[in-house]
């Protein structure tokens, strides 16, 4: 099974955008020697094709030498195993050089807009929005592809059809991300997205993206409806994913996942250790997301939707509760609301009514006159 390894490069970061929970200033930045542990502990780690994210803080703050070195030390490394690399930006740092050495691996690249110049600046800070796009234009001028994440915060969220129309005008895929309360105490928990918006987000984007089908992609629209077709968890959100995630920080600290990186409570080992994935299990960081996995069993039971939600993500569960393991992901209530949104529309498209069990869709019978989660699914 395919399993996906984290880096992180530095926490550091040159942008200061007011609800970031995942950077700090003075991070250390990756040493090529512990790219190289990197490398060395995954020999024997796990024969499994592997997707290696960097992400940050700012990824590209490491530089051009480190990914000139890091992309062969890593391709070269593991050539025995299946695999594929992607890279989390913001673009400020983006150079042609750079961009050259990430297209010679065909990196995607994902990176964060929020909407409109001004609409973004006033959430990411001023500037912002220039830098971006300046990073995007070398980026694509040197080959390669990039989209973009809107994080939709308590205010933005009420210019949502703006920011809609600002991805569809622009011919660019759209991901949301919920703003989040931070583990950190620096954000300010205003700017967190309530579970009760998200879930009216969800659904509206739900209606528009299927009245513009074939202009726009909407990702986390797709993983949801995938989801309820398939009854299935396709992303890491809706499946347990301790065990096939991992995160290495700047020292070589492995985590359960980049949202943990840092803190030291979740660190499960070292690269340098060379650990096993029976040594991982032996870690209190471990026993944590075991711990999460137990009450999502108990809380969620008798959830129609556990078998693809999986009680959400852990670190959102945990981020309200510093750290402690106490419920499920407080955005239960809006997965609830787009589960029950797209199954009962589901429902309707195929067997004109509600009625059918959870997952596992036959369709028996077309039936609608204007697009639908069916098109979708064939859309893709
Ligand atoms: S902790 Fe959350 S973001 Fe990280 S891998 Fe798990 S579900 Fe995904
Ligand atoms: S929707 Fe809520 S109750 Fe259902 S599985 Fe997800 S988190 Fe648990």
């Amino acid at each position: 099974m395919a399993f996906h390894v984290m880096i992180i490069p530095t926490l550091g970061c040159p942008a200061n955008c007011a609800y970031c929970w995942s950077s700090e200033e003075d991070s250390p930045v990756m040493s090529i020697e512990t790219l190289n542990e990197i490398v060395q502990w995954l020999k024997d780690f796990r024969n499994e094709p592997v997707t290696f994210t960097f992400h940050g803080g700012e990824p590209l703050l490491a530089g051009e030498e480190f990914y000139r070195q890091a992309l062969p030390l890593i391709a070269n490394g593991l050539s025995e195993q299946k695999i594929a690399f992607a890279l989390q930006t913001n673009l400020w740092k983006m150079t042609p050089e750079l961009a050259r050495i990430l297209a010679e691996y065909h990196i995607p690249i994902g990176s964060s807009l929020d909407g409109p110049r001004e609409l973004n600046d006033s959430q990411r800070g001023k500037g912002y929005y220039d830098k971006t796009m300046r990073g995007y234009e070398i980026a694509t001028e040197n080959g390669l592809k990039a989209s973009f994440i809107s994080t939709f915060t308590s205010n933005s969220v009420k210019h949502k059809e703006d920011i809609f129309n600002f991805f569809l005008e622009n011919g660019f895929t759209l991901k949301l991300h919920p703003a989040l309360p931070s583990l950190r105490s620096h954000a300010p928990e205003e700017l967190a997205l309530e579970p009760e918006e998200y879930g009216e987000l969800l659904v509206y984007l739900l209606d528009t993206y299927l009245e513009h089908l074939d202009d726009i992609e909407v990702m986390n629209i797709n993983d949801l409806c995938r989801c309820v077709f398939t009854g299935r968890g396709n992303v890491c959100t809706f499946v347990d994913c301790m065990g096939d995630t991992f995160a290495v920080g700047p020292d070589g600290s492995i985590y359960p996942c980049y949202r943990y990186v840092g803190m030291q409570n979740y660190v499960m080992g070292n690269v340098y250790d060379r650990p096993s994935m029976e040594d991982l299990t032996r870690s209190d960081a471990w026993n944590l997301m075991q711990e999460f996995k137990a009450l999502v069993d108990k809380k969620c039971g008798d959830c129609s939707y556990i078998r693809f939600c999986r009680g959400g993500c852990p670190y959102n569960a945990t981020a309200p509760y510093d750290g402690e393991i106490v419920d499920v992901d407080p955005h239960c209530t809006a997965y609830k609301r787009i589960f029950k949104e797209i199954t009962d529309r589901l429902n309707n498209e195929m067997f004109g009514g509600p009625g059918l069990e959870m997952g596992g869709f036959q369709p028996v019978a077309p039936m609608k006159s204007k697009a639908g989660i069916m098109d979708l699914m064939r859309k893709h």
